[in-house]
């Protein structure tokens, strides 16, 4: 007799896939294990605590390929798709008899991450530096290349928006040709030379396309008969930059750089982190390895003639670009390196009891801790509140 539930779980690929069979239904939560962080907002949110951390840093570094950041029982689990919602990073989905859906939302109207992650496209020139800096590729770029970035790229002359006129003045052209033989975007034609016209006859054919508007023939015309004028329609270049939601993970690395300020981002979480370098051994770099945001660095040396008394720091974030995940302080191998204190979460749609004790957790302050109390499973070590 088959018993229900029944519950499996199966990795397929970088997708780890946990199963209910109920009579009547099928609940599938699908772990990216690629795209997850180890950030463990999930493990805070899930109200079955059905979700533990791994070894973060190592499975983040790929020094273990079997593994994901977080382990999800699927037992435990009761697929109400809090954590799909909590996820920052979207490496979470839930499916229901294979279409996504999200319970916890559609019964009782949990809230959401107020995403705000825009491009302006009047202000952006589609110079695309955003899509350089951002550490998610989360800047779809579709924007043509130009002769000059790439050598498939389409010829500068299109890299503008412009409009040219070429005007030659039929009365004075004798069709001699030196305008085509000096311009690419020129071609001269001659018609058949026949003794009943008795003259040479033609045309001179100009490509908009291949004109630079540079106004060599213009020079070279011995008979002054052509004339070109560029009038410039938009100073941007053609194409569409946008960001991806899905991908974006509010670091602002694009807005901060973005040199027409074209972008506004409003990042999830605020609060503060903090890095005791002094306590960090260095040469580990773990959170600079794994940091999604990139916000984490070695600090450059200093000549020694300006280190005279200061001990020079191993470690630093640059407080811009943190996001506040905390994929840092649980990776860690050290002790109270790390300190995270989250005091907000941009969220829209009311508080319910549910996330208001979520979001206790999440701004519960934190430091890394090294030691692993159940195995495989890195423990945090909560701080008094301030
Ligand atoms: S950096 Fe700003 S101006 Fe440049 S492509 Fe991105 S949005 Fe547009």
């Amino acid at each position: 007799m088959t018993m229900f539930p029944k519950f499996s779980k199966k990795r397929e690929g970088v997708n780890v896939i946990g199963e209910q069979k109920l009579l009547q239904q099928v609940s599938n939560l699908i772990l990216n294990s690629e795209v997850c962080t180890g950030c463990g907002i999930c493990v805070e949110s899930c109200p079955e605590d059905a979700i533990v951390l791994g070894l973060v840093g190592a499975t983040r570094r790929g020094a273990v390929e079997y593994a994901a950041p977080v382990d999800i029982d699927e037992v435990k689990c009761s697929y109400c798709g809090v954590c799909v919602v909590m996820c920052p990073f979207n490496a979470l989905t839930l499916k229901i008899d294979g279409e996504e859906r999200l319970p916890i939302v559609e019964k009782e109207g949990f809230p959401q991450y107020d995403m705000v992650a825009d491009i302006d496209d009047e202000k952006c020139v589609r110079c695309t530096i955003c899509n350089e800096v951002c550490p998610r590729d989360a800047i779809v770029r579709d924007v043509p290349e130009f002769e000059g970035s790439s050598e498939t790229g389409k010829e500068r002359q299109a890299a503008i928006q412009t409009k040219t006129t070429f005007k030659v003045d039929d009365e004075k052209c004798t069709l001699c040709g030196i305008c085509g033989s000096i311009c690419p975007a020129i071609t001269v034609k001659h018609k058949e030379f026949t003794a009943e016209s008795g003259k040479v006859e033609g045309e001179v054919v100009w490509d908009e396309s291949r004109c630079d508007a540079c106004k060599v023939c213009v020079e070279a015309c011995p008979e002054e008969c052509i004339t070109v004028e560029r009038e410039i329609v938009s100073d941007k270049i053609a194409g569409e930059v946008d960001i991806d939601q899905n991908l974006c993970c509010t670091c602002t690395w694009c807005s901060r750089n973005c040199p027409t300020e074209a972008i506004t981002v409003e990042k999830l979480f605020e609060g503060d982190i903090e890095f005791a370098a002094s306590k960090c051994p260095g040469g580990c770099s773990t959170c600079v390895d794994i940091c999604p945001a990139n916000a984490i660095y070695l600090p450059s040396a200093k000549p020694a003639s300006e280190m005279k008394g200061v001990v020079e720091p191993t470690i630093a974030v640059n407080k811009d670009y943190c996001i506040l995940c905390g994929a840092c302080v649980n990776a860690c191998p050290g002790e109270d390196i790390i300190r995270l204190s989250r005091t907000g979460i941009r969220i829209k749609g009311g508080e319910t009891d549910l996330f208001r004790k979520i979001k206790e957790k999440l701004c519960t302050p934190r430091t890394s801790k090294v030691k692993e109390d159940t195995q495989g499973s890195v423990q945090l070590k909560m701080m008094e509140k301030a």
